[in-house]
């Protein structure tokens, strides 16, 4: 099998899909040639601009936060399941454009086409998962100490919901964001990654026309486009009730605390450190399949990517031999091509990032397997950066296992007894993804226990990727604690009521207490 393909599209391909993609999804916006002012939206495939996109100023986010928080005043009051069938109807167009919008994840975040394709399924899941939340926004009705009197907590939207995405999940971070948002009453204002304005302006055709279709105020979801200080108007904003933002740990230590300064909600979802341990009773087919799609999967660039592989000193080796022979045959390459299985990483400063990953990791003693750059298409310098994923046997965790770099690297590490390996799996401190592979229900069971894995999603037999809808999705420590996309995660978009209703006709005091 050949592993490496030797030519990519030209960015005049590439522009031409682009058009035909926005085309097809009814996206009328005008593109800039490549260098105009504005956000330059380029591709990870060849590295080339394709096109300028127009980037909002301050006060066109101030105008955008203005009209999602007017539409709020009417939106909180639509019955919650009338709401729904805007979050249908989105889900409809989503299935109808699922190709279309693949094509375009493709082109800007470098995803294989399969990746791309179930990123949108993921979405195409969330408004199914969000239209059956808009007829079960259920309080709880608590007995009451005094007599004649009803307990009872009721749920109500928050206000506008700023959301701030990653380059790495271009669009279904927005819809797990929005189509819960927008079922509990709220209005949502988008940032999307400066990385990738192509797929934000589609899915934002995408909600206007699902807006229409039912006869929702367009303005319940805006986009705005930009860096950092687009972000911040967010941020900062009063009339921005909840401010949900996934990235990095470094955006997360720079959002949190403004949030919290003007006492708004913050629901963080950051970096990880994902860790998969391997003991001696597991089924070493199955791991190694899990090990190899959660680490060279989307070229490392998934924040559940498993980083770190804690297998026991009996079969440590036969695990590091199989992931090697496994990665020489990854075809490495045009993320659009059919076979491909690993594409390029997102720009230079990434590929910098591995390099001075390995370094370090052969410094602290590591032996480094793999992890070479793939000159595809041109040499290094010529704007777009293919590795071949990298395996590095440590002998200690050292600084560099700590972080995440966020490409292809999976460090293995030995143990000799369970106790270590939890200990090293929660030794780092980002909190997101973990997985044991074990056929010992006693081990399966004590990962899984209040003195195992300290992360939020803890996983059996599977690896650390992959999340389905339905389960709370997001990760503590660094990690930010959030938790967005399934189970009660909706309640964060909402605000809750403890109501007391005395349907007596005496005034009983709470704990006996007399009063006169
Ligand atoms: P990033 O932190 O560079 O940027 C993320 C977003 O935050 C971008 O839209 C950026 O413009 C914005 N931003 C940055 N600083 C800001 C500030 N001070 N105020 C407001 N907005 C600001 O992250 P990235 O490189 O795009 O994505 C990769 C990172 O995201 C990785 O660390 C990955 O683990 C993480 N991630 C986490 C999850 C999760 O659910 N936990 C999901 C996807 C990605």
């Amino acid at each position: 099998m050949t592993t490496m393909q030797t030519t990519l599209p030209t960015a005049d391909d590439i522009r031409d899909r682009v058009r035909v993609a926005l085309q097809a999804i009814g996206a009328d916006v005008p593109l800039g040639e490549p260098g105009q002012p504005g956000l330059q939206a380029s591709t990870p495939i060849t590295g080339d601009v394709l096109f300028t996109v127009a980037e909002n100023t301050a006060e066109e986010a101030d105008a955008a936060i203005a009209a999602a928080a007017e539409a709020f005043t009417a939106w909180r009051t639509t019955p919650a399941p009338v709401r729904g069938a805007l979050v249908a109807r989105l889900g409809e167009l989503l299935i109808e454009h699922k190709a279309d919008l693949a094509t375009l994840v493709t082109v800007e975040a470098g995803k294989i086409t399969s990746e791309a394709l179930g990123e949108v399924q993921e979405m195409i899941d969330i408004c199914q998962f969000a239209v059956g939340l808009s007829r079960q926004l259920y309080g709880k009705t608590i007995a009451s100490e005094r007599p004649g009197h009803r307990l009872m907590e009721t749920w109500h939207p928050l206000g506008v919901v700023g959301v701030i995405t990653a380059f790495n999940f271009p669009v279904a971070v927005w819809a797990w964001n929005t189509a819960v948002a927008l079922v509990c009453g709220d209005t949502v204002v988008w940032k999307p990654s400066e990385l990738t304005p192509l797929t934000a302006v589609a899915c934002q055709a995408l909600i206007e026309r699902a807006a229409h279709d039912v006869g929702a105020p367009g303005t319940v979801s805006r986009l705005i486009q930009g860096g950092r200080e687009i972000g911040e108007t967010l941020v900062d904003d009063p009339r921005v009730a909840l401010v949900s933002a996934t990235g990095s740990v470094r955006m997360g230590r720079q959002v949190g605390p403004r949030v919290a300064a003007r006492f708004g909600k913050a629901l963080l979802e950051l970096g990880g450190n994902n860790a998969a341990i391997v003991t001696p009773s597991a089924d070493l087919d199955l791991a190694v399949r899990g090990i190899v799609f959660s680490a060279a999967g989307t070229a490392g660039q998934r924040c559940t990517t498993l980083r770190r592989v804690i297998a026991h000193r009996s079969v440590v080796d036969t695990v590091v031999e199989r992931v090697v022979t496994a990665y020489r045959s990854l075809p490495v390459g045009d993320p659009s091509a059919e076979g491909t299985l690993v594409g390029p990483l997102i720009h230079e400063r990434s590929y910098r990032d591995m390099v001075g990953a390995l370094e370090q990791a052969e410094a602290d003693g590591g032996e480094v397997i793999g992890g070479e750059h793939c000159a595809i298409g041109g040499e290094l310098g010529a704007g777009a950066y293919y590795v071949r994923p990298a395996v590095v046997r440590m002998p200690a965790q050292t600084a560099v296992v700590h972080d995440e770099t966020f490409a292809p690297i999976v460090y293995v590490l030995t143990y000799d007894d369970l106790d270590e390996a939890i200990a090293l799996n929660n030794a780092v401190p980002q909190g997101l993804s973990s997985a044991i592979f074990t056929t010992d229900v006693r081990e399966a069971e004590r990962f899984m226990a209040a003195d195992g894995s300290d992360c939020g999603i803890a996983n059996v037999n599977i690896g650390t990727s992959g999340a389905e809808i339905g389960g709370a999705f997001g990760g503590e420590k660094q990690t930010g604690g959030g938790r967005e996309s399934g189970s009660d995660s909706w309640k964060a978009y909402m605000r809750r009521a403890t109501n007391t209703v005395n349907y007596s006709s005496e005034l009983p005091l709470a704990q006996g207490v007399q009063f006169g």
